[in-house]
Parts: structure tokens; C-alpha cells; sequence
């Protein structure tokens, strides 16, 4: 398996559409955050098959996440700190 590794140009937070959970048949919807990320998580324990999986969030999502994960199993990695972001536009 090959992990996705994290977006640093985009949050990779999934949300549920504006439909909520509710999708009448238009199957289980997800749009991808748009906010630029600034932090990764990485899992701090491997999965099954040894890798530590990673993702790129948002302010706004890793509060949304730290609600549903406890600390304890990821670290976080502040992304500005790492590497300056080049300028865009
Ligand atoms: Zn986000």
C-alpha cells in the first residue's frame, strides 16, 4: 500500500457536503477542504502494515479532529515552521 502523502498546498479534510448525512441516494458525499494546511498529523503508531499514515489540515479542521482524536495518537508537525511556503500568485 502506498500512503498519500500530505498536501501542503491543501487542507486534505474531508467534509460532508451540505446535505449533511443525509444523502437521499446521491450516494455519501464528501467535498476536500480548500483552506491551506498549517500542520500535519502523523499517526504516532504504525498501522498493520508498518506505515505511519499523514495528512495535511487546516486551523479550522484540526480543531474539528482534535475533538474526535485524542492527542495522544498522532503528533503534530507545524507546516510554517518546517519550510517557508513559497509565494504564490
Ligand atoms: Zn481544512
Amino acid at each position: 500500500m502506498k500512503l498519500i502523502p500530505p498536501d501542503l498546498k491543501r487542507c486534505q479534510a474531508l467534509k460532508p457536503n451540505k446535505r449533511g448525512p443525509f444523502s437521499f441516494g446521491s450516494g455519501h458525499k464528501m467535498i476536500r477542504c480548500t483552506n491551506k494546511p498549517i500542520f500535519i498529523v502523523t499517526e504516532k503508531e504504525p498501522a498493520e502494515d508498518g506505515l505511519k499514515g499523514s495528512m495535511s489540515l487546516c486551523a479550522h479542521c484540526l480543531a474539528v479532529f482534535s475533538k474526535q482524536m485524542p492527542d495522544k495518537y498522532v503528533e503534530l508537525t507545524n507546516i510554517k515552521k518546517e519550510e517557508s511556503p513559497k509565494k504564490e500568485k
